[in-house]
Order: structure tokens, then sequence, then C-alpha cells
């Protein structure tokens, strides 16, 4: 049986009813990361000779393409197994993840030992800044 959530927190990984942070940050990250983990080329935007980003980062309402769903009821990233760096880093609970739940209205997030999921975001179902996802 699954020890019970603390109030307000969704159980198991918060991010598969989130998807805030893919939503609000510019994910961008060293150009030859999209080569290492199979990143469609369609999928990435080169912002200089040495950097790119996901497509729909770069935005001023930022919203990756790889993500579907709707942010704060149900997402996914379709990406999950390919995504990049910065997606990886970004833990649930970190500044940039409350940052951005907060910007979407997500209600605070309060983690405790076992409901974090390992690394980031949405998975089997999602997110990201560099040195994580960065902001623009
Ligand atoms: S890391 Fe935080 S902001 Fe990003 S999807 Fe998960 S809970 Fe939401
Ligand atoms: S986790 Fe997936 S949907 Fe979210 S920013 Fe990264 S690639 Fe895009």
């Amino acid at each position: 049986m699954l020890p019970p959530s603390p109030a307000g927190i969704p159980p198991g990984n918060p991010c598969v009813s989130c998807g805030a942070c893919c939503t609000t940050f510019r994910v961008s990250f060293y150009w030859a990361e999209a080569e290492v983990h199979g990143i469609p080329d369609e999928l990435v935007i080169p912002i200089t000779p040495v950097y790119a980003c996901m497509a729909g980062t770069s935005q001023p309402e930022p919203r990756c393409v790889a993500l579907e769903g709707e942010v704060g009821r149900s997402v996914r990233c379709t990406l999950y197994e390919r995504r990049p760096g910065p997606c990886r880093e970004l833990e649930p609970g970190d500044e940039k993840c409350l940052r951005a739940r907060a910007r979407h209205g997500v209600d605070s997030l309060t983690l405790v030992p076992n409901v974090s999921p390992p690394g980031n975001v949405l998975a089997p179902g999602v997110p990201p800044d560099d040195e994580g996802l960065r902001v623009a």
C-alpha cells in the first residue's frame, strides 16, 4: 500500500499533473546535446553558434513543443527518454520548479522523501532551465 500523500500533494510524480516548467523557461543546452540524446532536428531551435533550445521555449509565452496536455491538470513529455539535460536536472520542489508552479497558479508543492520522483519531470507520461532550464 502506498503511503498517504501530504495534504495538497499529488501522489506519485507531481509532474504528471503539472508541466509548469515546460511552459515557463527557455530550455537551452549545448547544441550537440540534441544529437547525443537523439532529439529530432525539428524540435530544436538554434540560439547561438553553440547553444540551442527546445522549440517553443524561446517565445514570450514558452511552451515546449514536446509537451502534451493541459498544464496544471494532466501532461506528458513526448520526448521523455530523449529530453535534454536541463529537463533532467530540474527537480520537483526546487527553486525553479516552485517559481514555475507559482507562475501558472499550480498549488505550492511540498516534497517529502519517497514522494519525489528521481530526476525531474513529467515522467513516463514529462520537465526543465540551463543550469537546469535557462530563464530567457
Ligand atoms: S519539476 Fe516542478 S514545475 Fe516541473 S513539472 Fe514537475 S512539479 Fe511541475
Ligand atoms: S521535459 Fe519534455 S516537454 Fe518538458 S521542456 Fe523538457 S523536453 Fe519539453
